[in-house]
């Protein structure tokens, strides 16, 4: 098959981007042709058409990001070829080039982001340990971290929700064993060279020596991405902020299951700890309220000012209220100021600037009168740029630039007088035609316009005489004659091509304007981050005064105290919420939960470890009062979940899960298990449930809640003074049992199973018949007996002895 000098053109381009879907700009259309046409008509669901033989589908170019958004999400690379030129003024083939690669870590325009979430771009590489870097493109901001396994990194990753992962090659493939449906890419040689690495990333960030960037291990996976990130986006001088380093020691890690445990996020409205506190002023805030959920802090100073801040905001509802009236205007200048550097940014961004300039001295003046703000006066409320805005833009611009609807009229006097030309020429001639019959005398002057001779002042021939010595003959009718002036004539030309230099004049214009705003990116991305902080504090402080939240106090000597404590997501979907207290330390660190299905097992232990998260991310929390010490790790495992999906079995990943947290765990960390040990036979699960506990009390030594059925377990604390038995109060009446939703000492007596049966509407006959098999079964004393022998030192040093190697010689 001969191509046409076009379809030549297509396939060199595309030779050059064969791991991307290549959308071929042709007249008001993005193409795909050959094997991408089949991709795209697939994924987008759009008709496949054959032109020439070639197979064909495309998308309108007016509706461009609808359908990225789609190919991106589905995990597609997508090349966009543009035309370089105007079809209309081109001799011959139009030129064209790709002039953007899109990727799921890569996007800036609204259409592709998710508002509240970060987008994060993520690039491995493994040498001692696995070095990591990462950028949100949409709003510079990145950071490198290393990790010692592969695990921390999964864990890290899930819990960023990263969107596009880069590695190694040789990281590939167990990557893909342990994530799913994320994007990820293995660097190419030149991505990973050695030569000029430190160049390349210095121009980035248009310094002349990377060191006081201070990357140390992380220089080649931070340039590789630094290379990865200049071809995609087509641009030298990225818009990035300083990586910042994330060390293991600044931050609690939550791991994927934690997360999704404790509910931080869910897809429910309503029922997630991000839901409870998410009443962000700004999309800023509500990304950075994210991270600070996903990451609590470890340093108690960094903590300490969070709260400082929270609570000069709690202190002073004025300041409060006055704040989140004023944050109302401020728009999400992060992205805008990114879409700007990369040239991508619309009259709507810079009117969405313009809004959030126009209350940054308010927001700074109010705050400095707080002494917890004094360093607000360094911020930079670019005050000129706001007038320059203001002058320059329209109230309510047209999203389409060169109507002459971006620019403010009086801004530019040539802009205006283009305007003036397009849309009022009618008025123009009707003002020019009274002039003249004033200046000459002739009543029945009239100037018309055709389209072979252009534009004409016509005076009948009753007239002539009165007809001025400048006007010029143009064509004789047979009672008229028709002439033009300089003036009319001036007019006829800028009235021609008027249209043309208004587009171009426009353009021009918010260009320069763009400039303007881009020279200061870096200084705007500082009062994006000041203004994102100040709406998660104030945010943070709002929910507090709402919900009645009290400062947590922070205490080394390993008590955690609690009273009257609540579940911050729960006490908003029950009717009346029963408070709750909890006392542990160094000696009583290891509390075992027993109680009957549906009593608050669950809840409770989730809202220690909720608490504690919230203290450490600088929330106050849904307490009376609260002491905690800074835990290093916060680990939520639920026994028994179904993850089809991963093909393992519910036992293995429990298990998966729980030796995680043996290999994890530290004397600092908080440990909460739920029901481990439900997902195999009673007796292995007892065993396991058993022989965990005393590991991690044993041998970790870390603050732990186990809430479980096994009631067995309870005899752990006759064995171990640092174990405490607790359970939940319910109240009998004849058959009928109300859970009273009240943590006590003690042990549950009875699992209440078939009374909550019952209550679920199990008929009558059912429930009589479980009650005597009950009566006969139930009859677990003697597995209480073992276990007491288990428990017994003299059965555990006969079993230790035994199963060493070394010894067995001597047995
Ligand atoms: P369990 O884990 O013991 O089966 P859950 O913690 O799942 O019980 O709690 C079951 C239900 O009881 C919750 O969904 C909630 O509606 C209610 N509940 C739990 N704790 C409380 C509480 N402290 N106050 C009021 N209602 C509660
Ligand atoms: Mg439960």
């Amino acid at each position: 098959m001969k191509l046409t000098p076009m379809m030549q053109q297509y396939t060199q381009i595309k030779s050059k981007y064969k791991d991307a879907v290549l959308l071929f700009r042709l007249g008001d259309f993005y193409e795909a042709f050959f094997e991408d046409a089949h991709l795209v008509s697939k994924v987008l669901d759009l008709v496949l058409t054959h032109r020439q033989g070639a197979p064909m589908a495309g998308v309108p170019y007016h509706a461009l990001n609808l359908y990225l958004r789609r190919l991106v999400q589905a995990g597609y690379k997508v090349a966009i070829c543009d035309q370089l030129e105007d079809p209309a003024t081109a001799k011959g083939l139009v030129k064209r080039e790709v002039t953007r690669i899109v990727t799921p870590g890569t996007v800036l325009e609204d259409e592709l982001l998710e508002q509240d979430s970060s987008n994060y771009l993520v690039a491995i590489c493994k040498s001692v340990k696995y070095t990591i870097a990462g950028v949100d493109v949409s709003t510079g901001e990145s950071f490198v971290a290393s990790f010692d396994d592969l695990q921390l990194v999964v864990d890290f990753l899930e819990s960023i929700k990263v969107s596009q992962i880069l590695c190694e090659p040789i990281l590939k493939k167990e990557l893909e064993v342990n994530i799913n449906s994320v994007m990820i890419e293995p660097f190419s040689d030149w991505h990973m060279s050695e030569i000029n690495l430190e160049r390349d990333v210095a121009e980035t960030f248009n310094i002349s020596t990377v060191d006081h960037l201070e990357l140390g291990e992380h220089l080649r996976v931070f340039g590789a991405l630094v290379r990865y990130l200049r071809f995609t986006l087509m641009a030298n001088d990225l818009f990035l902020k300083p990586p910042k380093i994330l060390r293991d020691q600044s931050y609690v890690f939550l791991d994927a299951s934690t997360v999704d445990h404790l509910g931080l996020f869910s897809e429910e409205k309503g029922k997630s700890l991000f839901d409870v506190l998410n009443l962000t002023k700004t999309s800023m805030g509500a990304r950075l309220l994210k991270s600070w959920i996903l990451q609590p802090l470890r340093d108690l100073e960094r903590i300490t000012e969070r709260f400082d801040r929270v609570e000069a905001f709690f202190n002073d509802k004025l300041l409060l209220n006055e704040i989140r009236e004023y944050l109302h205007a401020v728009k999400d200048i992060q992205r805008i100021a990114s879409r700007i550097r990369y040239k991508k940014a619309s009259p709507k961004d810079l009117v969405a600037l313009r809004s959030t300039l126009s209350v940054c001295p308010y927001i700074r003046e109010v705050l400095l009168t707080n002494e917890y703000f004094s360093q607000t006066a360094q911020i930079d409320c670019h005050e000129e740029l706001y007038e320059e805005l203001s002058k320059a833009l329209e109230e309510n611009p047209s999203n389409t630039l060169g109507e002459g609807k971006v620019i403010k009229a009086g801004y530019d006097k040539e802009l205006d007088d283009l305007r003036e030309l397009v849309y009022h020429s009618e008025e123009f001639l009707k003002n020019f035609e009274i002039e003249e019959r004033e200046r000459t005398n002739i009543p029945n002057l009239k100037v018309g316009y055709n389209s072979v001779f252009g534009y004409y002042i016509e005076v009948t021939k009753s007239h002539l005489s009165k007809v001025p010595n400048h006007y010029v003959r143009k064509q004789t009718l047979v009672n008229a004659e028709r002439f033009i002036t300089e003036q009319l004539k001036d007019f006829e030309e800028r009235m021609l091509t008027a249209k043309d230099r208004l587009e171009k004049r426009e353009k021009e214009l918010y260009e320069k304007l763009c400039d303007r705003v881009s020279e200061r990116t870096d200084s705007i991305m500082k009062l994006a981050d000041f203004l994102a902080n100040v709406d998660v504090l104030s945010t943070l402080a709002y929910v507090a005064v709402q919900n009645g939240y009290v400062r947590p106090k922070f205490q080394f000597d390993g008590t955690v105290l609690l009273k009257n404590s609540r579940h911050p997501v729960v006490e908003k979907l029950v009717d009346s919420f029963v408070p709750n207290d909890l006392y542990m330390d160094r000696s009583k660190s290891f509390v075992i939960l027993t109680g009957p299905n549906m009593s608050g097992k669950s809840t409770f232990i989730r809202q220690v470890a909720l608490i504690a998260l919230m203290a450490q991310m600088g929330s106050f929390v849904p307490a009376q009062e609260a002491i905690l010490p800074i835990f290093d790790r916060i680990f939520v495992k639920m026994g028994v979940r179904d993850d089809i999906a991963s093909g393992k079995s519910t036992f293995l990943v429990e298990m998966n899960e729980v030796a995680k947290i043996i290999h994890q765990a530290t004397k600092d960390s908080l440990v909460v298990l739920d029901e481990v040990g439900r997902g195999t036979s009673t007796f292995d699960g007892i065993s396991i449930a058993w022989a965990v506990s005393e590991y991690i009390h044993n041998q970790i030594g870390c603050k732990c809640i186990f809430a479980t059925h096994f009631t067995e377990l309870t005899e752990l604390a006759k064995m171990y003074d640092g174990i405490e038995n607790k359970t939940i109060e319910v109240l009998e009446d004849r058959s009928k049992v109300v859970f009273l939703h009240k943590v006590t000492d003690g042990v549950a007596d009875k699992s209440y199973g078939i009374e909550v049966a019952a209550i679920a509407g199990l008929p009558e006959d059912v429930v009589q018949r479980a009650k005597e098999v009950l009566d006969v079964i139930a009859t677990k004393s003697e597995l209480e007996d073992k276990l007491r022998v288990v428990s017994s030192e003299r059965f555990k040093k006969l079993k230790r002895k035994k199963v060493h190697p070394d010894q067995a010689a001597l047995w």
